[in-house]
C-alpha cells in the first residue's frame, strides 16, 4: 500500500466535492477550494423572498443512479419525493399539454404524418448505443432526415436554437440523442414511469448534508478562495496561489474548473493542451427566478418554439415540489441561454424583469404582475460546453502533461447532457486513473531516492 498524498481540489461545486469526499475516502488528504462563498456552483441555493431553494432548477430522474447513491450515502435518497409532472409546449401564441400520447396525437401544429415521423424520430434516438456516429453529423441534416423538414422548421430548430442559440447550426447530433437518451433513461433501464424527483429542502438540503460528510471525511473545505495560478515544480509540488496572495503547495492538484479556465490558470501547459482547453465553446445563462402568489399552468416544463419569447422555456417548480416548501406560493424558473459574452449580460435585474413579465402576461392571460412576491436573476457565462461536431477530439484527459496538475471538469462528458448525475459519472470515472498516478508517482520516487 502507497501512503497517502495531499491533494488540492479547485472548485467546489457538486463535481468538487464529490471528488473530494471520494479521495478521502480512499485514505487521501484532501483540500477544496472553492472562489465562492459557499460550495454548490451551479447547483447552490439562494434566498428568493421569504424562501430558500436552488439558484438553478433542479431535478432528479429515477435512472439517475449514481446521484442517488451519494444521497443514499448522504442519508437523504430515501426522503426523496417522486412525482409524475406534466409537460407543456407553447407554439404559435397557444399553450397545449403534451403530457402522454393522446395529447400529443391532437397537437394541431404538426400533420398526422409529421407527428408519426417525430415520434420515430424520438424512438430510434431512444435506441441508439453508439453516439460515435452521430458526432461527426450537424443535429439539423440528422432531424431533417428522420422528422422532415416541416418539423425540423417548426419544432426542432427553435428547441435548438432556445437552448444553443445560433451555435445550434455548428452542433452535433449527439446533443439531441443525448437529450432524449437522459428523458428515456428511466423507461430504457425497465423502470416504466418517468418520474421526477427531488430531495425535500432541494440542493440547500443536499449541500448542507454533503459539507457534513466531507467534514466528517477529515475535508478541509476553504470557501472565498480563488485560485489563480498553479504550477508543478520537482522540488515544491504543485502550487496553488490564490487571489488573497495565499500560496499553497500539494502532492497533486485537481482542477474542476471550466476548460479556458485550465488554460489561464496553467502556464506550464504545452501550447497543444492551451489550445484545446480554449477551444471548448460554452453557452451561458441568465435564469430569473420567480415567486409568485399563484402557479401559471402546472406544467413543470413548458417548451417554447416561438422566437418573440425572451427566455428558453417556462420550468414552474412548484408543479413538482410540494408548495408547502415555498411557504404556499409558486416558484418560476425563466430560463434564457446565451453566448458567454452576450450583450444581455449587462441588463440589470429591472430591464430584464420587465423585458420577461411582460412576455408571461402576454402568454398567460390570468397572470398579473402583481402576482409576483420576488424576482431575481442568476447570470453565469459558462454553463455547459457546446457539443460541436467532432467534439470528443477537444476532450481534455484527466492526466495533463504536467505532473500533479489533473483536469476533471463537465467539459469531459462526452455522450451526455450536464446534469448532476454525469457530473458524479464523472468522478467515479477519474478516480482510479487519479489514484494510479499516485502510485506511480510513489514508486518513481522510491526508485528515486
Ligand atoms: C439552469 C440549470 C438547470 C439545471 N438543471 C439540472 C437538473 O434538473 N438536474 C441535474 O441533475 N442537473 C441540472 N443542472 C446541472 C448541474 O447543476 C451541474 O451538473 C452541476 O452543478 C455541475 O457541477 P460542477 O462542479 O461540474 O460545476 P460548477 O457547479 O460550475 O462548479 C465549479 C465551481 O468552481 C468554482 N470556481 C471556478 N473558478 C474557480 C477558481 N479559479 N478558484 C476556485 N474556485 C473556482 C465555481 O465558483 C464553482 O463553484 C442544471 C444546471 C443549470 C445551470
Amino acid at each position: 500500500m502507497t501512503k497517502s498524498q495531499s491533494w488540492g481540489i479547485i472548485g467546489g461545486g457538486m463535481l468538487g466535492a464529490t471528488l473530494a469526499l471520494r479521495l478521502a475516502q480512499q485514505g487521501e488528504r484532501v483540500t477544496l477550494f472553492e472562489g465562492a462563498p459557499h460550495l454548490g456552483g451551479l447547483a447552490s441555493a439562494w434566498k428568493l423572498g421569504d424562501i430558500v431553494w436552488d439558484r438553478h432548477y433542479h431535478v432528479t430522474l429515477l435512472s439517475d443512479t449514481s446521484l442517488r447513491s451519494l444521497l443514499a450515502e448522504l442519508g437523504l435518497e430515501s426522503e426523496m419525493q417522486w412525482v409524475q409532472t406534466k409537460t407543456g409546449f407553447y407554439t404559435s401564441g397557444k399553450l397545449y399539454s403534451m403530457s402522454n400520447s393522446i395529447e400529443f396525437l391532437r397537437f394541431p401544429p404538426l400533420g398526422l404524418v409529421d407527428k408519426f415521423r417525430l415520434a420515430l424520430t424520438i424512438l430510434y434516438a431512444s435506441r441508439i448505443n453508439d453516439w460515435r456516429s452521430l458526432e461527426r453529423i450537424k443535429v439539423t441534416d440528422w432531424l431533417t432526415r428522420l422528422s422532415g423538414r416541416r418539423t425540423t422548421q417548426k419544432i426542432w430548430i427553435p428547441l435548438l436554437r432556445a437552448k444553443l442559440g445560433q451555435n445550434y447550426e455548428r452542433t452535433s447530433a449527439a446533443f439531441i440523442w443525448a437529450t432524449i437518451a437522459r428523458m428515456y433513461a428511466a423507461r430504457r433501464s425497465g423502470l416504466k414511469k418517468e418520474m421526477f424527483g427531488y430531495v425535500p429542502g432541494g440542493y440547500a438540503r443536499i449541500l448542507d448534508s454533503l459539507s457534513q460528510a466531507l467534514n466528517e471525511a477529515g475535508v478541509l473545505v476553504n470557501v472565498d478562495h480563488v485560485a489563480k495560478r498553479v504550477v508543478s515544480s520537482a522540488k515544491r509540488g504543485t502550487e496553488i496561489t490564490f487571489t488573497n496572495g495565499q500560496l499553497r503547495s500539494f502532492d497533486q492538484v485537481v482542477l474542476t474548473v471550466a476548460a479556458p479556465a485550465v488554460a489561464d490558470l496553467c502556464p506550464q501547459l504545452t501550447l497543444e493542451e492551451q489550445q484545446k482547453a480554449r477551444s471548448v465553446e460554452y453557452q451561458g445563462i441568465l435564469c430569473a427566478s420567480l415567486l409568485l402568489r399563484k402557479p401559471l399552468a402546472g406544467f413543470y416544463v413548458t417548451n417554447i418554439t416561438d422566437t418573440w419569447v425572451p427566455f428558453t422555456a417556462v420550468i414552474e417548480m412548484s408543479a413538482l415540489v410540494d408548495p408547502a416548501h415555498f411557504n404556499g406560493n409558486a416558484l418560476v424558473y425563466l430560463p434564457k441561454y446565451v453566448p458567454g459574452n452576450d450583450p444581455l449580460f449587462s441588463k440589470s435585474d429591472e430591464e430584464l424583469r420587465s423585458n420577461f413579465v411582460s412576455a408571461l402576461a402576454r402568454m398567460y392571460p390570468h397572470f398579473s404582475p402583481s402576482d409576483i412576491l420576488s424576482f431575481q436573476v442568476s447570470r453565469v457565462r459558462q454553463v455547459f460546453a457546446i457539443p460541436t461536431l467532432g467534439y470528443s477530439e477537444k476532450i481534455f484527459p484527466v492526466n495533463t502533461s504536467q505532473p500533479g496538475i489533473h483536469v476533471v471538469n463537465s467539459a469531459q462528458i462526452l455522450n451526455g447532457t450536464l446534469n448532476v448525475n454525469e457530473t458524479i459519472q464523472l468522478v467515479e470515472k477519474a478516480l482510479p486513473e487519479l489514484l494510479a498516478t499516485k502510485v506511480r508517482s510513489a514508486a518513481f520516487e522510491a526508485t528515486s531516492v
